[in-house]
């Protein structure tokens, strides 16, 4: 457990767990080659290997969320997860969502949230539909007692070799997730919020950079940076800020369970500046400042963190 005895009357920089000392980021965590992994989407972190490092036992907070009540899509697993658990260490209260088959993950991540002492609500449900979006943000503000941070963050991404592989379903679907969904509970979430509170929308170096198999995702990862860049001014006058994130490769489940073929899971993240692929805590302190006050001037950015993956 990451919690020593005596750790209340602890200097800050004494509670620092291995992660904050200086060391080889190029060692730092898992290289290529990895095992094939394949499992149906969307996946479960428990079924990964190497193990993913969400900041269960490494990521150490320091009030910086106080009192903050967040929601977080896809906040079972990677990245979302690695957002949740970070928030709730920073004195947030956080509320997730995730597909009713995540509910093991989703429950793992719920008992680290309330070991922080912080309320941890889960709400389980398909954004796919309008109507579960808005009742999904109505209880998250039932649950949490108000709304100041919104991660939109859940995302389906499914390989197709060419254009002919990709059905319509998938098409639709892609984009039901990606794009209809965080419009869906931006729309119902700004109802709720007010100045400084904070919009994070996780796009990708897809964005930017779309790769052949991914013809319908790129699109979508697209959308969430203008998506981003255009809401940023419509509610600034309201002291609401909208930054995205740009992931490059990160070691999820969203990969392993159709997200790439298998040959690219092998040699996931050898394509960096680093040579490995990012761990899910890696993105952790990003969501931190974007939704804390320390980013009070930072909106409609677009924020990457690729291991020098650089596309754009
Ligand atoms: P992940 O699989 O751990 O998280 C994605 C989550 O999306 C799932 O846990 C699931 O709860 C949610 N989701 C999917 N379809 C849903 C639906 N219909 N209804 C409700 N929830 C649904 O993978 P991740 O990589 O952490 O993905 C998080 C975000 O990061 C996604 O938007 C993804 O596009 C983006 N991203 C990931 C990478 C990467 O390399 N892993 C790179 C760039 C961007
Ligand atoms: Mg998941």
């Amino acid at each position: 457990m990451r919690i020593s005895p005596g750790y209340e009357n602890m200097n800050a920089s004494d509670k620092l767990t291995d992660r904050y000392k200086k060391q080889n980021p190029l060692t730092q965590y898992p290289r290529p080659p990895f095992p094939r992994q394949p499992q149906d989407r969307p996946g479960s972190v428990n079924k990964m290997e190497p193990e993913p490092d969400h900041g269960e036992e490494s990521y150490v907070g320091f009030g910086r969320l106080k009192g903050r009540k967040a929601l977080v899509t896809g906040g079972d697993s990677g990245i979302g997860r690695a957002a949740a658990i970070a928030f709730a260490r920073e004195g947030a209260d956080v509320a997730i969502n995730y597909l009713p088959s995540e509910e093991q993950n989703a429950q793992e991540v719920v008992k680290l949230i309330e070991a922080e002492g912080r309320t941890a609500v889960a709400i389980p449900g398909d954004i796919v539909e309008e109507s579960f979006c808005k009742e999904l943000v109505q209880k998250a503000v039932a649950g949490l007692g108000g709304l100041d941070i919104l991660v939109n963050n859940a995302g389906r991404q499914t390989a197709q070799k060419s254009i002919d592989e990709l059905t319509t379903e998938q098409f639709d679907n892609t984009f039901k997730v990606n794009v209809y969904a965080p419009f869906w509970i931006t729309k119902a979430a700004l109802a709720h919020m007010s100045a400084g509170a904070s919009i994070i929308n996780t796009a990708s170096v897809q964005s930017f950079d779309p790769s052949p198999n991914l013809l319908d995702y790129a699109q979508t990862k697209a959308c969430n940076v203008a998506f981003t860049k255009a809401l940023a001014q419509q509610v600034a006058e309201k002291g609401i800020r909208v930054n995205a994130v740009a992931p490059g490769p990160i070691w999820t489940p969203l990969q392993s369970s159709g997200g790439q073929p298998q040959d690219k899971i092998e040699k996931f993240g050898s394509t960096t500046a680093l040579g490995r692929p990012g761990q899910p805590v890696e993105l952790a302190p990003i969501y931190v400042l974007l939704a804390s006050q320390e980013a009070s001037y930072i909106t409609g950015e677009v924020m990457g963190i690729t291991g020098g993956e650089m596309p754009y």
